[in-house]
């Protein structure tokens, strides 16, 4: 099993730099060899997690958003924190078709993408000091990896 690796990624909140936030994150992951369907999944969750940093939690002003990854074995972990205006009901923000921003045409998928495309999503927030979301993923195309 390979050893733990972690990176940390401090940036900007704006959406220019949420194709940069995934880039990272896939380049981070190719050493565990995933297949194009869980690198599509991770890209995908990450995506969905800045982006609703960039709009709901800093809702277009300035912020930074941290992208803390970490791989341990066959296991990828993401966590991307904000610290913007937070959520006050988790539970109901995490419903499928729930949104705060119907006027901006988003769907309420996000959180949902999130969990259908990895195996652990965790939400952390608090109304005022923002919002930390925590994925897990095992790459199971990693297992033959010594
Ligand atoms: P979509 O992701 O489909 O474009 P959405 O962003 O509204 O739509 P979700 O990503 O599922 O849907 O998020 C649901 C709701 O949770 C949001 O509408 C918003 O109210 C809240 N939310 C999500 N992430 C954050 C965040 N980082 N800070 C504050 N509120 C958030
Ligand atoms: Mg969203």
């Amino acid at each position: 099993m390979k050893k733990k690796n972690e990176i940390t990624l401090i940036f900007d909140s704006s959406s220019e730099n949420e194709g940069l936030a995934r880039m990272v994150v896939a380049a981070f992951l190719t050493r565990l060899d995933p297949t194009v369907e869980e690198m599509a999944d991770v890209k995908t969750a990450v995506s969905e997690a800045v982006t609703n940093a960039v709009i709901h939690g800093y809702e277009g002003r300035e912020g930074t958003i941290t992208i803390h990854s970490r791989i341990e074995g066959n296991v990828l972990e993401i966590e991307v924190r904000d610290q913007g205006v937070g959520i006050p009901d988790i539970q109901k923000a995490m419903e499928p078709l729930y949104t705060t921003k119907p006027e901006l045409e988003r769907s309420g998928m996000g959180f949902a993408f999130m969990e259908a495309f990895m195996d652990e999503l965790e939400v952390q927030s608090e109304k005022g000091t923002g919002t930390t979301v925590r994925m897990k993923k095992t790459i199971y195309s990693a297992l033959n990896l010594s």
